[in-house]
Parts: structure tokens; C-alpha cells; sequence
């Protein structure tokens, strides 16, 4: 039997240094370009997040507003900028490991609607991954019917690809180990949950709260809101910390790996 779609999101925080500006982490890059390329899915799709290349810029512009003034056109130019450089530091990453990878780019293939996709063309992507190409997506701004421009995650973008390619997988690479009771870089206290179905969820969603991280996305907090229609549809996802040897590479072989599972029931 074929193997089914993986969609592998890998976040801002594992492959840039957060804290720097613009700043890819080249170790981190090539290690996960490794772990993809030994793990040897047929069928993957990589979507990255923007890190110190997206969210300080996108902050400095008020693009999660979506357009007030003209000053912002200049963010959304700048931004974009900044994503198609990570794209190209990503992209060239896996090219180095001998696998076949395009760079897809969600401003010219993605409206949404306040924030929302709305309408997306997948068809050069589908015909990608059928040829044995990986492509790869990143979080964006991208034109907004209602409000000009938007921020589109690559969480929302990994999600909707999840549904949309009836994938088998979403994997979330960050730089936690998973889906924790509160914060783990703040409660010492917080445990990791390793299952979790979507009824348990969305009763602990409400004792989350946000991230207050400068991230116009809203971290773990943002994602998990994100993930939840691919969850219901029977996308099974998996949280694990990408930062860690292996754990991406045991996520893409369906190995048991320290993470969070999350399924519908
Ligand atoms: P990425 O850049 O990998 O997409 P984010 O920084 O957006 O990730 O979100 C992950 C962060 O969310 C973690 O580093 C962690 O500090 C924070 N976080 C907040 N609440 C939780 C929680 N309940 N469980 C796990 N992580 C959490």
C-alpha cells in the first residue's frame, strides 16, 4: 500500500534564532534536511514558519491590523522579502541533501478571507508531490478580500493543506516537546501530554491561555486553535520538538517518538 501524505510543519523557532534578526540556524537546517531525506516519505509536503525572518518585521508594520495605511505596503513588501530568503535558505537546505524540492510561494496562490483561506490553488502543488517533488510553503502576508492583506500562518497553511490533501499526517516540529499543561518554559510545573483526543482538547484549550512570545501568531496556544478542523476530519497530528536529533525522523517513519498524538477519538 502507498504510503499516505505527510504534511511537516517545521516552526520559525527551530529552524531561525528567535531571538537575532533574520538569522537562519544552518545546523538545525541541515540536520532536519538529514532526518527528512533518511525518513524517505514519498509523499511530503514542508511548510515552514517565519521565525526572526517574518514575526519582528511583521510586528514593526502592524501587518496583523491588515491595512490601515499606505507606510504598511512597504511591511508586506519587506516581509515577503524576508519569507522568500528563509524559503530559499530552506529549499537549498534539502536541495544539499540530494531530495527534490520547490520553493511555493502562498501570496500568489492563496486569498483569505479576515485572516481565513479562502480560496487556494493547490493543483501546481498536487502535481508536485505526484511527481516525487517536496513542496515547500512558509507562513506569508498574503491578500485579503476583506482586509487587504493578511499574515497567513504556516499553521493555518499546514492545516488546510492537511484537509485539503487528505493528508495521513500533520507533524509540527517546535522547540518544546509538545503540547504541555501550561507553558514549559515558564511552569516548571507543566506536563507534557503525549495523548490527546480532540473531547480532551477542547477541554484544555480554555487552561492553555496565549503565549505572550513577540509572535503575531500566538504560538502553542495559536496553533492548537489552528489544527483543530484538520483534527476533526481524522488528520492525525503529531507535536514534537524538532530541535531534539531523531524526533523528526521517528515522527515521518510513524515510529514511537516522545511528542504529543493528537487524534479525533
Ligand atoms: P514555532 O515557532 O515552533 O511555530 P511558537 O513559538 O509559535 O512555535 O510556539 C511554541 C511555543 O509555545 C513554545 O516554545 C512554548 O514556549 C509556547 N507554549 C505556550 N503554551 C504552551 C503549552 N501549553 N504547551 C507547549 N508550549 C507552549
Amino acid at each position: 500500500m502507498s504510503e499516505g501524505t505527510v504534511i511537516l510543519k517545521l516552526g520559525g523557532s527551530v529552524i531561525t534564532f528567535k531571538d537575532g534578526f533574520m538569522e537562519a540556524n544552518p545546523a538545525s537546517l541541515s540536520r532536519l534536511a538529514s532526518e527528512i531525506h533518511e525518513a524517505g516519505r514519498e509523499k511530503l509536503v514542508l511548510v515552514h514558519g517565519g521565525g526572526s525572518f517574518g514575526h519582528p518585521l511583521a510586528f514593526k508594520y502592524k501587518l496583523h491590523e491588515g491595512f490601515r495605511d499606505y507606510g504598511q505596503l512597504e511591511g508586506f513588501s519587506r516581509v515577503h522579502l524576508a519569507m522568500r530568503k528563509l524559503n530559499r535558505i530552506v529549499v537549498e537546505s534539502i536541495l544539499a541533501q540530494g531530495l527534490k524540492a520547490v520553493g511555493i510561494q502562498p501570496s500568489s496562490c492563496v486569498i483569505t478571507r479576515s485572516g481565513r483561506i479562502e480560496r487556494f490553488e493547490t493543483t501546481p502543488l498536487e502535481k508536485m508531490l505526484e511527481l516525487g517533488i517536496t513542496p515547500v510553503l512558509y507562513g506569508d502576508v498574503v491578500p485579503d478580500l476583506e482586509r487587504g492583506f493578511s499574515i497567513l500562518s504556516g499553521d493555518q497553511i499546514a492545516s488546510y493543506l492537511g484537509i485539503r490533501l487528505n493528508a495521513e499526517w500533520i507533524i509540527l516540529g517546535t522547540d518544546v516537546d509538545g503540547l504541555y499543561t501550561g507553558d514549559p518554559k515558564r511552569d516548571p510545573e507543566a506536563k507534557l501530554l503525549e495523548k490527546v483526543t480532540l473531547d480532551g482538547l477542547k477541554r484544555i484549550i480554555d487552561e492553555i491561555g496565549e503565549s505572550s512570545t513577540l509572535d503575531v501568531t500566538k504560538g502553542m496556544y495559536g496553533k492548537i486553535m489552528e489544527l483543530i478542523p484538520a483534527i476533526e476530519k481524522g488528520v492525525k497530528v503529531l507535536i514534537v520538538n524538532a530541535k531534539e536529533r531523531d524526533r523528526v525522523l521517528k515522527a515521518l517513519r510513524s515510529e514511537k517518538v516522545r511528542g504529543t498524538l493528537i487524534l479525533r477519538s
